[in-house]
């Protein structure tokens, strides 16, 4: 039996709600009936659909009350409020004032799941710790993740994300973080922003819910690193860790070997030399680690708490993570599953670090590409410059999904064959039908370009 999180009686204290129904006690918090563990406090939220209508299937799931607007969506327990977002986040930040957690915001245009994950893992092995869980880094999601943190949390991390301007500023006002990263700046959700320094910028207001005397951890590497600083002076931040390559980075990246199982490096923490070994692969995990380093000590944990928990971490599910692949007519193939997004700082990545994959014996380089989307103006240029790191990759088949690719195609030189599926499914049919036994298989698109569709297929065994 976990702890309980919610009473009847705090809940509806802070959320000025009343309640009807009977008396209750909540283990967890949940938006979601499908996924809801017995004991949750069901929360109604009205996204892309009404949470009211789902309440009836939350209390049978075992949910311990719902929270809703309208007392009759359901029987049993409920806490009946005006708004449900806005109970949600009285809830959170309720959450927040209660307990003493450190608390780290995670923000950037890439790698916010891949270094939440990692500085989870860490946060774990200092004591008792507290994360968002898959990419639920918005609106609801931020507050949904506070409202879940048990009070006696030490440490906690929140991813959060943005497609437009003035999104994070909130987030972060909410979780007033001790220590705030970003990431990394590339072009992610250009069409909406405009320009990379609006990307900068957006990102940037990360640093305006700060709590006092906090550390803003920034990559020191960045085309847009004077640009971040200069919002870091203005911003409360007492401490400015960069974490990189460059010379002066507090958390220095001195070197990093890259190899399909995983890389070895070494940090220069602060002035102190600290090895440490990877389970996942790719030049920008070493990137990753150092971030997460940073954001870890600047957080109070010990450099050997952080490494202990790097070498067990995989690359998260999607992205970058590789499986062997049993072929129908013997052999085997390897299958690089960077399928659940892609930006061309991501996609560039991806190959690179498929080029540190050997295929074996007869076998070739593949790369199934979905397109990126969400580019804005420039969006068939940065298809077209994937040509370069394609073959530098040593690829020699590109299977391009979607209109968007045709791009890429275009501009790959003859060394290279490359065909347009016209969906996921009719690459996953190409795919199946030219798969030879010693091949390496990258997979990596937009979300939205369907291409994690290929993964589970093949994973399933079709
Ligand atoms: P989202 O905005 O969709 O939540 P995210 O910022 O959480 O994305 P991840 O899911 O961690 O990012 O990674 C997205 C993609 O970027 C994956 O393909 C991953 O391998 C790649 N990636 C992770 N870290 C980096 C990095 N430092 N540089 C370049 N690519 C990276
Ligand atoms: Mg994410």
């Amino acid at each position: 039996m976990s702890a309980p999180l919610w009473t009847a009686e705090v809940a509806a204290n802070v959320t000025g709600g009343h309640l009807e129904g009977g008396e209750w006690t909540a283990t967890g918090v949940s938006i979601d009936s499908r996924s809801l563990d017995a004991g949750d406090l069901f929360v109604a939220l009205t996204a892309e659909r009404d949470g009211h209508q789902f309440a009836p299937a939350a209390m049978k799931a075992g949910a311990a009350a719902a929270l809703v607007s309208r007392a009759d969506a359901c029987e049993g327990p409920r806490l009946v409020v005006d708004d449900v977002m806005e109970a949600l986040s009285k809830l959170a930040i309720a959450s927040r004032d209660r307990s003493d957690a450190r608390r780290i915001a995670v923000t950037g245009s890439v790698g916010k799941t891949s270094v939440k994950e990692w500085i989870a893992a860490s946060l774990r092995e200092a004591g008792q710790a507290h994360w968002s869980v898959k990419s639920f880094n918005n609106h609801w999601g931020v507050p949904l993740t506070l409202a879940r943190m048990a009070q006696t949390t030490e440490h906690a991390v929140f991813e959060m994300g943005m497609n437009h301007a003035g999104e994070i500023r909130p987030l972060s006002r909410l979780v007033q973080p001790h220590v705030a990263l970003i990431t990394r700046i590339a072009p992610a959700h250009l069409e909406n922003l405009g320009s990379m320094e609006a990307i900068a910028d957006a990102k940037s207001e990360i640093f305006e819910g700060m709590a006092p005397d906090a550390v803003a951890v920034i990559p020191s590497d960045d085309a847009y690193y004077d640009r971040l600083a200069s919002k870091v002076m203005k911003s409360r931040a007492a401490f400015l860790f960069g974490f990189g390559a460059a010379r002066d980075a507090a958390v220095r990246l001195e070197r990093f070997d890259d190899a399909p199982d995983g890389g070895r490096g070494r940090l220069n923490v602060l002035g102190r030399l600290v090895d440490f070994k990877l389970a996942a692969s790719g030049a920008h995990q070493g990137l990753n680690a150092a971030a997460v380093m940073a954001a870890c000590v600047a957080a109070g944990l010990e450099a050997e708490q952080v490494v202990a928990a790097l070498e067990r971490q995989t690359a998260a599910a999607g992205r970058g993570a590789s499986f062997t692949l049993s072929l129908p007519e013997g052999g085997e193939a390897v299958i690089v599953d960077d399928s659940y997004n892609a930006n061309p700082v991501s996609m560039t990545a991806a190959l690179d670090s498929l080029s540190k994959r050997q295929p074996r014996g007869q076998g070739r380089r593949i790369a199934v590409l979905g397109e990126m989307l969400e580019l804005g103006l420039d969006s068939a240029g940065m298809h077209g410059a994937l040509a370069e790191p394609v073959v530098q990759a040593g690829v020699s088949r590109v299977i391009a999904v979607g209109r968007l690719m045709q791009s890429l195609l275009d501009a790959l030189p003859k060394s290279v064959t490359g065909q347009s599926a016209r969906s996921a499914d009719s690459a996953l049919e190409i795919l199946i039908d030219e798969l030879h036994d010693g091949d390496v298989v990258l997979i990596k698109g937009s979300n939205a370009s369907g291409v994690h569709k290929i993964v589970s297929s093949l994973r399933e065994g079709r």
